[in-house]
């Protein structure tokens, strides 16, 4: 039998320790903690990874602090479009949505893509009414609004009015020195705040989910990485399960996640080579920002990003969750 494995990850970006309070920080640390534990229970219970990353997601994006389902990010109409995927490693089986906005939780809509549909990706409206159809939870849009996301919005908005969105998440950088003090100790202005899970269950299989809001100010209508497979997420028992947060145009031109499997596949790398190469090479190399997360059916564990901070936790078995903010 196989140790069971969960991560997480609750997006990446620049680190304003100064703006953070004890408090705060310990915030963010027990949730992650939680939801970690919450997988890590449904692994240890006999259930299979699939199960696992989607609980884990679900509750994710429930959680304000993180842009995915409540406290999602908004875009350049001041709306919220949300995009979310889950794959599973024993037989690529996957399911994603996009652009969808009325739906509380993506991740279980993408789940019932790829349970009760023929396809892979739905999208807009037509995804809203199949995953209600088959018993998804629809929500008025003010659910996932939460003030710092929209405080958040007017800032960049004002500042930057019609921008195509991977000159609107280059902008965010810039301008971040000139926002206002805030309370999340990753400045949202220059964080990506994707959510994701991957884990290996005692069964020795592997699967990933992610999740998002998207990045501020996005164009109405961009669908990032997230709900692309082998961008932002991707799981195969052969090589591993892999959640992505950050630049999203550049982790879909480098098919990130995928890159991670393939190096792994047809280079012998190992997961740690091959996370090491796309993260802190391929990436940036294109001015990717950001981070993944990836288990292998060995149980290899590696959470790597390129920015200063990415919320992130893990645990192995019954050992108590680790969760870490920065570097
Ligand atoms: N990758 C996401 C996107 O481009 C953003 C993020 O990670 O926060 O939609």
């Amino acid at each position: 039998m196989t140790i069971p494995v969960i991560a997480i990850h609750g997006g990446a970006g620049t680190i304003t320790r100064a703006s953070l309070t004890a408090e705060d920080e310990a915030r963010y640390h027990q949730a992650l903690a939680d939801i970690v534990a919450a997988g890590q229970a449904v692994l240890n219970a006999g259930g299979s990874a699939l199960e696992a990353v989607t609980e884990a997601v679900r509750l994710l994006e429930d959680c304000p602090l993180f842009n995915a389902g409540h406290g999602a990010v908004y875009t350049s109409e001041g709306k919220h479009e949300l995009d979310a995927c889950v794959m599973n490693g024993t037989d690529l089986a996957s399911g994603a949505v996009a652009c969808v906005t009325n739906l509380r939780n993506p991740v279980l809509a993408a789940r019932t893509v790829m349970e009760h549909s023929e396809h892979v990706l739905l999208v807009g409206p037509a995804a809203e009414s199949f995953a209600a159809r088959h018993g998804a939870v629809t929500v008025e849009p003010g659910y996932f609004h939460t003030d710092a996301r929209h405080e958040q919005w007017l800032r960049v908005r004002g500042q930057s009015g019609m921008m195509l969105d991977h000159d609107a998440a280059a902008f965010t950088f810039k301008e971040s020195a000139h926002g206002t003090a805030p309370v999340d100790p990753i400045d949202p202005d220059n964080k990506f705040g994707t959510v994701g899970a991957v884990a290996l269950d005692m069964h020795g299989n592997v699967a990933a989910a992610t999740s998002t809001g998207g990045i501020t100010n996005k164009q109405a209508g961009r669908v990032g990485d997230t709900p692309l497979i082998g961008a932002g997420c991707y799981a195969a028992n052969a090589t591993a399960a892999i959640s992505a947060t950050g630049t999203g145009e550049v982790f879909i031109r480098t098919v990130a996640a995928y890159d991670v499997a393939a190096r792994m596949a047809y280079a012998g790398a190992t997961l740690q080579e091959a996370m090491e190469q796309v993260v802190m090479q391929v990436l940036p190399a294109y001015e990717g920002r950001g981070g993944l997360i990836a288990v292998d059916a060995q149980g290899n564990l590696e959470l790597s990003f390129n920015t200063e901070g990415m919320y992130r936790g893990y645990a192995r078995g019954g050992d108590t969750p680790v969760t870490a903010i920065y570097k």
